[in-house]
């Protein structure tokens, strides 16, 4: 389960992501299995510019975090909650 509630670090590089339009959700995804789910920076606002773990995996998905906030079925996906 992910938590949303501030301060929200990111999972690769621990810093505050300050907003929501500046994080990303990535993870992996197998068939119906979803593994990996992350919450990190975009690149543009990255302290390290790149925060991303998977980027070059086959079975990577990535979202906007603000794109994610108000999808409900795809939170519960991801296991996401606030
Ligand atoms: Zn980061």
């Amino acid at each position: 389960m992910k938590f949303l509630r501030q301060p929200l670090l990111c999972d690769e590089c621990k810093k505050p992501i300050e907003e929501y339009a500046h994080g990303m959700i990535e993870w992996l995804e197998d068939g119906s299995a979803i593994s990996e789910v992350r919450v990190v920076h975009n690149p543009a606002h990255s302290p390290t510019g790149r925060c991303y773990k998977h980027l070059y995996h086959a079975k990577r998905r990535e979202l906007h975090l603000a794109d994610i906030l108000n999808n409900e079925a795809l939170r519960k996906q991801l296991e996401i909650t606030d």
